[in-house]
Order: structure tokens, then C-alpha cells, then sequence
């Protein structure tokens, strides 16, 4: 156990091929002191990286990792020559789904464990890998307690007509509905615009989080009224690897027409769509945006991605009845001009007007001065995030 206040906290995000585990030292500060990855889990070239609160390098080291339980063994390995259960006050999860159960995070107990376990098939590629990280924490530090802070919480008090798909209402009952995703990120953003821009943060404000998925919230009086991902983090803006929102009919095509399988579905449109399936040759828009003059499949993906990009922030304008801030965050979000500009280009019947010096730059704020909608640029923080959730609830205990 630390002492007096401060509460030492490991996040853990457990993605399909990666996993990443931060420490933090919650008390008056808050401060990251480690930061991990297991990189390649399923690849060639597996990878356990662990940096200190300087930058410098505790560990980089090569390991077969031909699954995330190999991973897991390789992670928490290393963590326990370092850290002993003493030494550590909780364990913060990422996961990616709370169902209709779970709208707020929580500490991680059989019957929330049972849950996820019933709800496996809506998060299919990340919910199996969160659930294995929450088992390897019980077998190695059986002692501490866990927190679970899910994605969808953001969103649970969305209008019910946000929430319902127009099916029949036997579903809606069995939990077919829009939950929305990237919730840790949204909270972080808005928790900061709260700080640097308190009137804003009460105003009409879109959070575009542009990164290896994609999606956008939009946030009236603090309240997440309307968001672009839906059952899935599959549904919505075209994104790295992932289609986004589908004709249904698409979907009966291929699986009555061309004899699909629903695994191979699944492939296609998580793995195989959005850039990487336009482009044919890439699902990271640096890439694309260095190939789009030589290959005109790469310029398309890009600009469909900035198309999709701009007509959804026009839905949620329209949801949010106008637009007093958008945000800009995440990998794309916060380092590409290029792609802010794109998306932007046509906005200005909104209100958005970019700086080209500004957003050149990668500005916090990247509007012209006197243009009625301020557009900012928000690194994201989704790992805090857990770690401030996880220390509350401890304190709550
Ligand atoms: P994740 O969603 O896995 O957390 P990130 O938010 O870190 O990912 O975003 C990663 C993505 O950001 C990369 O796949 C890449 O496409 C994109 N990206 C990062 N930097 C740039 C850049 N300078 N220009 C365009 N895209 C970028």
C-alpha cells in the first residue's frame, strides 16, 4: 500500500494487437511514472517496451508472442520483478463495453466479469482481450482491487431517441441498441475544455476523435447527446480498417449472394474496409496522403475520410442546433493540418473558420479570431482517465 495520499494506480488497455500499461501516482500531482506496450501480439516480432517518467528506456525486449495469453505472461512477468502487491493500490482497465448495465465505471467483481462475458458478442474484438487482462491481474495480483471504466459510459444519457435503431422494439429490450464508443476520450476532452474554456464546455460542442478508429460526440451542456458509433465500434465514419455505417442490404448481399460467412463478414468489414479497403494499399493517412498524387486510390480514401468527416459534423450541428467549439483529437485529430483543413473546407456555413498559420502549427486553437466557432486542437489522455476513475472509487471503498 502507498504511503499517506498518494495512491499508486496501473491502467491497463488491452487492445486486439497490443496492449498498453501505464503507472501513475495519484495524489496531489498526478504523475505518469512508467509506460508500457506489448506490441505485435500475433505477429512476427513481439515486443515488451517499458519507458520511466523521463523517457528513458527500462526495457526492450523481443518475445514470441503468438497470443494475448503469451502476452499477459510476458507483461506481468516483468511488472512483478518490479512492483509487489504492496506496492500497488489498484488495477484501471480499459474496456470497451458496459452493455446496459454498466453506465459508470466500476470495481470489477464476479458478477460484473459474468456480464462482459454475456455481452462478448458486441465487442467481439476487444471485449475477450479486456477479460483475459482483468484474469491475469486476479492470478498474478489476487490482493487489489480492479476497476472497470468503460467507452459507452459517456454516452448512457444520450436521449432515448439517440439510442433507438428503428427496429422492431423486442430488440431494443434485448440491448440492440447505440451505445457509442471512445467515451474515455470524450470525458478527458471535455474535462479539460471545462478548465481552459469553461463557457464553451456548458455551449454546443462537436469532439472529433480521429485516430486508428474513428468516431465523433456531440456534447450540449456537458451531456453527450449524440455520438456516430453505434452497437459496435464497427458503425459510423469510415475509419483505418473498419467500413462504418453499412447499407443493412450490404450485408444480406454478401451473405446470401456471394456466400459469406458471418467470420468472414466480420473480417471484411473490421480489418479489411475503410482506408485500407479503399486505398488498396494502406489504412494510415500518412501513408495516403504521401501516395495520393501517384495513386489515385489513395487520394480517394483520403478524401472520402474528409467527406465523412465533414457530413457527420454537419448532422451533429444540426442534433446541437448550431456549434460553439470543435475539437480536434487523437492521433489524425491532433497531427495532421492537412486532414483538420480538409475536414473543415465547406464548414464555414457553420461558423468554422480555420487560421492556416494556426492550424498549421498544431495550435491549441486553430480558428480565426473573430469566427463564431472556436476550433481547437486537444491532445487526448484516455489512460488519466482511468487512473482518476480508479482512485475515486478506491477512495469510495
Ligand atoms: P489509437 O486509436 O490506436 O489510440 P491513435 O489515436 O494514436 O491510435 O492514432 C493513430 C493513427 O493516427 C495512425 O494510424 C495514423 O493514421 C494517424 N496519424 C498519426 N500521426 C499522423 C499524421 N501526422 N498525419 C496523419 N495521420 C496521422
Amino acid at each position: 500500500m502507498s504511503d499517506g495520499n498518494l495512491r499508486r494506480i496501473l491502467t491497463i488497455n488491452s487492445g486486439s494487437s497490443s496492449i498498453k500499461c501505464s503507472l501513475y501516482e495519484m495524489g496531489e500531482a498526478e504523475d505518469r511514472v512508467l509506460s508500457g506496450t506489448v506490441e505485435r501480439i500475433g505477429l512476427h516480432g513481439g515486443h515488451l517496451r517499458f519507458l520511466d517518467a523521463a523517457g528513458r528506456e527500462l526495457v526492450d525486449s523481443l518475445h514470441d508472442l503468438p497470443d494475448h495469453d503469451a502476452a499477459l505472461k510476458t507483461l506481468f512477468e516483468w511488472l512483478k520483478t518490479r512492483f509487489s502487491d504492496r506496492f500497488l493500490d489498484a488495477v484501471g482497465h480499459r474496456v470497451v463495453h458496459g452493455g446496459t448495465k454498466y453506465c459508470q465505471p466500476s470495481v470489477i467483481t464476479e458478477e460484473l466479469t459474468e456480464t462482459l462475458e454475456e455481452i462478448i458478442r458486441l465487442a467481439p474484438e476487444h471485449l475477450p482481450h479486456e477479460l483475459k487482462a482483468i484474469r491475469a491481474v486476479e492470478h498474478h495480483y489476487p490482493q487489489l482491487t480492479q476497476v472497470a471504466c468503460f467507452d459507452t459510459a459517456f454516452h448512457r444519457r444520450m436521449p432515448e431517441i439517440a439510442q433507438r435503431i428503428p427496429l422492431p422494439r423486442s430488440l431494443w429490450h434485448e440491448g440492440v441498441l447505440r451505445y457509442g464508443f471512445h467515451g474515455l476520450s470524450y470525458e478527458y476532452i471535455l474535462m479539460k475544455l471545462r478548465e481552459i474554456a469553461p463557457a464553451e464546455a456548458e455551449g454546443r460542442v462537436i469532439i472529433a476523435h480521429l485516430g486508428n478508429g474513428c468516431s465523433m460526440a456531440a456534447v450540449q451542456s456537458g451531456v453527450g447527446v449524440e455520438t456516430t458509433m453505434g452497437l459496435t465500434p464497427a458503425g459510423g465514419m469510415m475509419m483505418g480498417t473498419r467500413s462504418g455505417d453499412l447499407d443493412p442490404g450490404i450485408l444480406l448481399y454478401l451473405l446470401q449472394e456471394k456466400d459469406r460467412s458471418p467470420s468472414t463478414l466480420d473480417y471484411l468489414i473490421n480489418q479489411r474496409s475503410g482506408l485500407i479497403g479503399v486505398s488498396g494499399c494502406s489504412s494510415d493517412l500518412r501513408d495516403l496522403l504521401r501516395l495520393e498524387l501517384s495513386e489515385p486510390n489513395a487520394a480517394q480514401a483520403v478524401e472520402m475520410f474528409c467527406y465523412q468527416a465533414r457530413k457527420f459534423v454537419g448532422a451533429l450541428a444540426a442534433v446541437l442546433g448550431g456549434l460553439d467549439a470543435l475539437v480536434f483529437t487523437a492521433g489524425i485529430g491532433t497531427n495532421s493540418p492537412e486532414i483538420r483543413r480538409r475536414i473543415c473546407h465547406g464548414l464555414e456555413f457553420l461558423g468554422v473558420h480555420l487560421d492556416p498559420a494556426r492550424n498549421e502549427s498544431n495550435a491549441s486553437v486553430i480558428s480565426r479570431e473573430e469566427g463564431p466557432v472556436t476550433v481547437r486542437v486537444m491532445k487526448t489522455d484516455e489512460e488519466l482517465m482511468i487512473a482518476r476513475h480508479t482512485c475515486k472509487l478506491l477512495g469510495d471503498l
